[in-house]
């Protein structure tokens, strides 16, 4: 709407670059965000040994009360109106009952049964209980080739049966794909034939490191968050969510197909082998010579899975400095973060140090600097819980503020701000709800230098990151909201995301950058104004219905 022409940007320009350059030299809290301060902070929220801190879990709470102790150390207050630091968000988990499912193998010699989560798996967590027993094909190499040499495992009768198979790297399809779709088709193919499941047995290098690790299986968490409304576009949910269990193939027939990975006892024991003949037997498969399908003649196998579920919560840490200014200190910036990551994945630990570690701590050093000079408006510091479970707990603050959304001016969210161009930062959302907000960080950086890069600020961009953090929730609510983001890695949600990889140059800088922005906006003499949209005009949750994939607001002047 109101974009400023080039020749008025230019003399904006010049104008607040000698004001800000002159602000922030007499800043007295920017110089307080250093390097040094946030270094110790980040080994800790960045460590392995927090095990991704994924939302709900004890180490996430742990995370959590580091950053209530911290936040209380600087003089930062509670907000919640229990007197706490700590907003609840509650979740119903659902996790497969590792005392009522179990894996059964009936054959002539009697019967032998395994447990859940060390024996045996299924696909997710699933949405009801199941049991389903049937005789067994071992499909030997016919499902492990090219599609057409398929047809050979279908010489047995499938109907009513479980197809078991080695786990090799995965079938060539006839088109030259392989993995999923290959995956995919196999499945289909089984389906129409009749078979009730896929029994896998985990490839041997998995089978080994589970062993050698002493783990079992994953017991994967089905997570449905109460008192809250994430509804997202497809896009988010598909980055967010855990795939659905049984999932079928649109094309595929009616009737329940079940998929289930077993360790090697159990393959053997549904095999009728002993672990060495199963050895030999995978050595024989994976060198590609041809192993006939063929009944597994006299056993069969049982399947039963039950679910437990519990309700918990998981907290979204809230803090706040009071307004210096007695009028304005009724108006709100929140800066914010998300202090959750990734549960580990049969012993793999996702750190999580850049994302998102780093953000967390660069709000803790902003507190510092604040207690210094403190704005005229109130700041709400947030870290958010279940950004990675779909943006959970920046909805739920929202939609349970303990103060008025209206009274809000702006979210600034970081998330992931140490890896990449030591020089430049992505901004995203800073263009979509208020002029100023976009100017400001502008102003700011006039003494910062950062490369500002709106690569991603557009929700048309392939990656759709407008969607994929915090400040989305904000902006929903149409309240001006930006992502700061220093762009994804190799590392990004790997086990190489550790803080020894942190550029701390860069960490200050942007920490620095964000501060000058809090505290602009912090006194300005009014709310940011909401100049962009037409049809968001005031602050709430009426604003949820704005579809945004599909708005298109204008690109930021360059
Ligand atoms: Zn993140």
């Amino acid at each position: 709407m109101n974009r400023l022409r080039p020749s008025r940007w230019w003399l904006a320009g010049v104008l607040s670059v000698g004001l800000v350059a002159a602000a922030s030299a007499q800043s007295k809290g920017v110089k307080l965000i250093t390097a040094a301060d946030m270094k110790p902070y980040l080994r800790f929220l960045g460590a392995r040994e927090l095990r991704g801190r994924s939302a709900p879990s004890v180490e996430l709470d742990i995370a959590a009360k580091y950053l209530a102790v911290e936040a209380a150390r600087i003089g930062l207050q509670p907000l919640m109106p229990d007197g706490s630091y700590f907003q609840a968000v509650p979740v119903e988990v659902t996790t497969i009952s590792t005392v009522r499912s179990y894996l059964r193998v009936v054959g002539p010699a009697g019967e032998t049964r395994f447990s859940f989560p060390q024996a045996f798996t299924t696909t997710g967590p699933g949405a009801s209980e199941w049991s389903a027993s049937g005789g067994a094909v071992f499909a030997g190499s016919a499902l492990n080739g090219p599609k057409p040499a398929w047809d050979d495992a279908l010489g047995i009768d499938l109907k009513g049966k479980f197809v078991v198979v080695l786990d090799l790297p995965p079938p060539a399809t006839p088109t030259g794909g392989a993995g999923q779709s290959a995956s995919a088709a196999r499945t289909r193919l089984l389906r129409e034939k009749g078979a009730i499941g896929i029994i896998t047995l985990v490839e041997r290098t998995r089978e080994a490191n589970l062993a050698k690790k002493g783990l079992d299986f994953d017991i994967r968490e089905r997570l449905r968050f109460l008192d809250v409304d994430t509804v997202n576009p497809p896009a988010v949910r598909a980055a967010g969510a855990a795939p659905p269990a049984q999932a079928a193939p649109a094309s595929a027939p009616a009737g329940p197909f079940y998929t289930v990975e077993v360790r090697h006892e159990a393959g053997a024991a549904i095999l009728g082998v002993s672990l060495d003949e199963l050895g030999r037997l995978i050595d024989t498969v994976a060198g590609a010579q041809a192993v006939a399908p063929r009944l597994l003649a006299r056993r069969s196998v049982d399947i039963a899975v039950a679910f437990d579920q519990r309700t918990t919560t998981t907290p979204n840490v809230v803090a706040y400095l009071p307004g210096s200014d007695p009028r304005l200190k009724d108006e709100y910036v929140v800066i914010g973060s998300h202090h959750d990551h990734n549960p580990p994945r049969e012993g793999r630990i996702f750190p999580g140090s850049d994302d998102n570690a780093s953000g967390c701590v660069a709000m803790l050093s902003i507190a510092k600097a604040m207690m210094a000079e403190r704005p005229k408006r109130s700041v709400i510091f947030v870290w958010h819980t279940a950004e990675e479970r779909g943006l959970v707990g920046a909805y739920y603050f929202v939609q349970h503020s303990p103060v008025p959304v209206e009274k809000i001016t702006a979210n600034l969210n970081f998330d992931m701000i140490t890896r990449n161009d030591p020089n430049g930062i992505y901004l995203i959302g800073t263009t979509k709800l208020s002029t100023e907000l976009d100017k400001s960080f502008r102003d700011a950086n006039a003494s910062i230098k950062l490369t500002l890069d709106y690569k991603y600020d557009d929700p048309a961009e392939p990656n759709r990151f407008f969607f994929r953090s915090d400040q989305y929730p904000y902006i929903r609510y149409g309240i001006p909201g930006v992502w700061v983001f220093c762009g994804t890695t190799p590392d990004y949600h790997q086990e190489g995301d550790v803080e020894e990889k942190a550029d701390y140059g860069k960490m200050e800088k942007v920490t620095r950058l964000t501060y000058l922005v809090a505290m602009d906006i912090g006194n300005k003499p009014g709310l940011l104004k909401l100049d962009v949209l037409p049809e968001v005009t005031t602050r709430g949750k009426h604003n949820m219905k704005v579809v945004w994939q599909r708005a298109a607001p204008p690109s930021p002047p360059r």
